[in-house]
């Protein structure tokens, strides 16, 4: 018998607990389940690919029938080259509704061999995003029961290089020696801004 693989594409920047939901119910109707960090160079995302990559790869362990991946370019060529009869994707709420519609009839135009399947998540995750998810941090709201340990640590630790950097006077980085971690520590700073908090 043919086993269906399914690809289930986005941002995940970063994954949260929606996403984990998806992945669960997914796991469980595919034989397959490939989740696909689209790589996006206009983007200037929160985490890297590695680390979103590393989070999804921690937070999708348990699944026999789960794998990560990256990806550039049209879902719909990524999944064929992945041989994937469908994409997964999450509906939410209505407002999700109009944008992903769009998006499963242009792909069926492009390749109508392959399905989407629209699956939606328990209703407490049904407000989460990512976007919400960074916002929250950016403004000092607890997020542990929306991501994953392992994604909340990581945010947090986001958090405190963004602090640090809104408190030094931009000349003292001596603790912060090599290049890299400069330059993407910087790129941290730059997209979370924390705001004091008032004492
Ligand atoms: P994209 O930038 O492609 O929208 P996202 O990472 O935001 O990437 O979302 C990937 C997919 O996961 C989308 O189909 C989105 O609707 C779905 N999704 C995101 N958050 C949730 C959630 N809380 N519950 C269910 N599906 C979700």
């Amino acid at each position: 018998m043919k086993r269906i693989k399914a690809v289930y594409p986005g941002s995940f920047d970063p994954p949260t607990n929606g996403h984990l939901d998806l992945i669960e119910r997914g796991s469980k109707i595919f034989d397959e389940l490939v989740v696909a960090i689209l790589r996006n160079p206009e983007k200037d995302p929160l985490f890297s690919v590695t680390d979103r990559r590393q989070m999804l790869e921690s937070m999708t362990a348990g699944f026999d029938n789960v794998s990560v991946d990256t990806f550039h370019g049209l879902t719909v060529d990524y999944a064929l080259r992945m041989e994937a009869r469908a994409i997964l994707r999450g509906i939410r709420a209505i407002s999700d509704y109009e944008y992903e519609l769009q998006m499963a009839l242009m792909n069926r135009k492009l390749q109508p061999g392959l399905e989407t399947v629209f699956m939606m998540p328990a209703e407490k995750y049904s407000y989460l995003s990512s976007r919400l998810v960074r916002e929250v941090a950016q403004l000092g709201g607890n997020i542990d029961c929306l991501v994953p340990e392992l994604v909340a640590q990581k945010l947090r630790e986001k958090m405190d290089v963004a602090n640090r950097f809104d408190n030094s006077d931009g000349n003292d980085q001596r603790e912060m020696a090599p290049a890299e971690r400069v330059t993407t520590e910087r790129q941290a700073a730059r997209n979370i801004k924390p705001r004091k908090r008032k004492s």
